[in-house]
C-alpha cells in the first residue's frame, strides 16, 4: 500500500526522484520527502493516502498535529485548479453561519449555489473567492463550514482514504507526520 499511495501521478524522473522507485519508504530521507512535496505542489496534486478512514476521531487527531496559518489559500480560487472554484456547504453549515452573522438564512441559502452532484444531496456550493473572506482572513472562522474546518484534509473520492493539500504549511506538517509514521512503521491505528 505504501508504494501505491506515494507514487500517485508524480513523475519521479521529472523531479529528480528516480532513485525512490522501488525503494522502501523506511529508507527515504528528509530531502526526498521535501522534493516529493514540491512535486505535488508543482503538479497541483493533493497527495492521497488510501487506508485512513475519514472519521471524526482520525481527522481530529491529524488536524491537531499542527495548526492552520490562516493564509487564505483555501478561501481563494486555486490558479492551478480552475475546475473547482467553490466549497461545499451543508444546510447545517448555512444555519450556523446565518445565526452567528445575524443574516437571513433564506438570503444566505440563495447566495449558495444549488448542488448538481447527485452523490451530495442537500449540499450547496459557495463560489471562491469565498464571500466570507475579507481583510486577509475568514470572517466566520469559529463557525466556518465543516469542509473548511477539516481542511487541508479531504476524503478520498471513491475509496477509503484521505487527501492532504500540501500547498499550505499546515498540510505539509500533517503529511510529513503521516509519512514519518510510515517510515517508522508505527502508523498502527490510523490505518485500521
Ligand atoms: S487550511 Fe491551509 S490553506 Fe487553508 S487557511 Fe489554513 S493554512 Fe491556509
Ligand atoms: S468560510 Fe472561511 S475558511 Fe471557509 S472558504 Fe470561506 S473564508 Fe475560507
Amino acid at each position: 500500500m505504501t508504494g501505491y499511495l506515494l507514487m500517485i501521478e508524480v513523475d519521479f524522473e521529472k523531479y529528480g526522484l528516480s532513485h525512490l522507485a522501488g525503494k522502501e519508504i523506511q529508507n527515504w530521507d528528509d530531502s526526498d520527502i521535501d522534493k516529493l512535496i514540491a512535486a505535488f505542489v508543482a503538479e497541483n496534486i493533493a497527495p492521497a493516502i488510501p487506508g485512513i478512514s475519514f472519521t471524526p476521531q482520525k481527522i481530529g487527531y491529524l488536524l491537531a498535529l499542527s495548526h492552520c496559518r490562516r493564509c487564505g489559500k483555501c478561501c481563494l480560487p486555486n490558479p492551478n485548479d480552475p475546475g473547482h472554484p467553490e466549497i461545499i456547504v451543508s444546510e447545517e453549515d448555512l444555519r450556523r453561519i446565518a445565526k452567528h452573522t445575524r443574516r437571513s438564512y433564506t438570503k444566505l441559502r440563495r447566495k449558495a449555489r444549488m448542488n448538481t452532484d447527485p452523490t451530495l444531496p442537500h449540499m450547496r456550493h459557495i463560489p471562491l473567492p469565498c464571500m466570507f473572506y475579507s481583510k486577509g482572513d475568514c470572517q466566520i472562522y469559529t463557525v466556518r463550514p465543516k469542509v473548511c474546518s477539516n481542511y487541508p484534509i479531504r476524503p478520498l473520492s471513491g475509496e477509503v482514504g484521505i487527501t492532504v493539500d500540501v500547498r499550505c504549511d499546515y498540510g505539509v506538517d500533517i503529511y510529513k507526520t503521516i509519512l514519518d509514521y510510515l517510515r517508522r512503521g508505527s502508523e498502527g491505528w490510523l490505518f485500521r
